[in-house]
Parts: structure tokens; sequence; C-alpha cells
């Protein structure tokens, strides 16, 4: 999953990039509105977290570009405690949810993820897949009720194709959905890393679909 920071204040940029790194996101950071809105413009993002007040473009204003633009990410906005006004403008202008500052990047960390999976139809923050479960808020897996250690690249391979269960995920899709802007960017690596993650696994739930992409899919009952 790849996420997109906007937030002007450097100190607080930084502390929730290392947060949403540490759950294994690949993540994209703006410190104004123009960044951010060309950024959120050209980039598929699986969610925004966007804070309102930013020179250059206003939060409002930046998301109203997105939206007309007809992105529809799913977009957090930061708000200031007494600004209720703020938050009204935010979610007509499209925003999915919001926090107040100061906040624990915990309950950041809670919201993206329930951004993330109501995103992709998904009820709670488990994966399953057959024998394979996911846990969204551990970053953890297990098979068949054991644990598997996974490098955070086949984390974030695996939890992209399990949010997206049985449907087809090129390997475009994979490469744009994974790595940040500033990762040299190579398709080929993708199936380098299908390939540990299967040996890791020991369960066939990723399919190849010849010349289209990776599937996620339970295997079927003998
Ligand atoms: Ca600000």
């Amino acid at each position: 999953m790849r996420l997109l920071v906007v937030e002007d204040d450097k100190d607080l940029n930084r502390q929730i990039v290392t947060a949403l790194e540490n759950a294994g996101y690949a993540v994209d950071k703006a410190f104004d509105g123009e960044e951010g809105l060309y950024l959120g413009e050209t980039e598929p993002y699986d969610a925004v977290i966007l804070d309102l007040g930013l020179p250059k473009v206003d939060g409002v204003s930046v998301l109203q570009g997105w939206r007309r633009a007809g992105k529809l990410m799913p977009v957090l906005i930061l708000t200031a405690r007494d600004r209720w006004s703020d938050k009204v403008a935010g979610f007509d202008a499209g925003a999915d949810d919001y926090v107040t500052k100061p906040f624990h990047v915990e309950e950041l960390l809670a919201r993206v993820r329930a951004l993330l999976r109501r995103a992709a139809g998904h009820a709670t923050s488990e994966l399953v897949c057959g024998p394979v479960r996911l846990d969204t808020r551990a970053s953890r897996v297990v098979v068949d009720g054991n644990p598997v250690k996974l490098t955070s690249h086949e984390y974030r391979l695996l939890a992209y194709l399990m949010h997206h269960q049985g449907r087809v995920v090129s390997r475009t899709e994979l490469v744009e959905h994974l790595y940040d802007q500033d990762f040299d960017r190579d398709s080929n690596t993708i199936e380098v890393f299908v390939g540990r993650l299967r040996k890791k696994l020991g369960v066939e739930v990723i399919e190849t679909v010849r010349g289209l992409g990776y599937i996620a899919a339970a295997p079927e009952k003998v």
C-alpha cells in the first residue's frame, strides 16, 4: 500500500511518515499544497493524509482539486482542535475521515487501516486467504497457525494482493503501489519477490495469470 502525507510541519511530517513506514507502507511526502496537489493527481495512492492548513494551496482546495480530477483515494484530513468549520469544509470537499491535532499516532494508524480496508471492501483488520491470515494491525502473517517471517517488501506485496483478493493485479500496479517515489522501480523485481513469498508461505495462494499479473486466491480444497 502506498500513501501520501501532505503536512507542512516538518517534524510532524517526519513523525507520521516514520510511523507509517514502520507499519509497512510505502510513503511519499509533500510539504505544501502545490506539491501535494500535483502528487495526488499524478501518482496512484491507496490513501492520503492531508493537513488542511498548508502553504501555497490550502488543504481544502487541494482535496477539491483531486476530486475534480476524478481521484477517489480515501483521504484523512488533519485539523486543528477548535476548528469545527474546517472539518465540515473538509468533508464537503470529499474527505473520508479526520484526526484532530494533537493526536496519538496509533489513532492515525488505526484510521488509515480502516480507510484502506473499507476501500478494498473488508470489514476487519485481519485478512484471510485460505490458510493464510494477515493481521494488518500487527503486520503479521500466519499460515495454518504458524507465524511466517517476511521482509517489509514481501509483507507489502502480500498485503496488497490480499486486500485485492480475487482480482488480477498487474505487475505495473504492484510496482506503483509497493514503492515510494524515490525507489528505483523495476517490475522484474516483483517476480523475484513473488517467488520468495511463495516459498516462505509454502502454500498456493498467489497464482500467476499469464500476461496479466497475479491473483491472491484460496487454494481449492482437495
Ligand atoms: Ca499546517
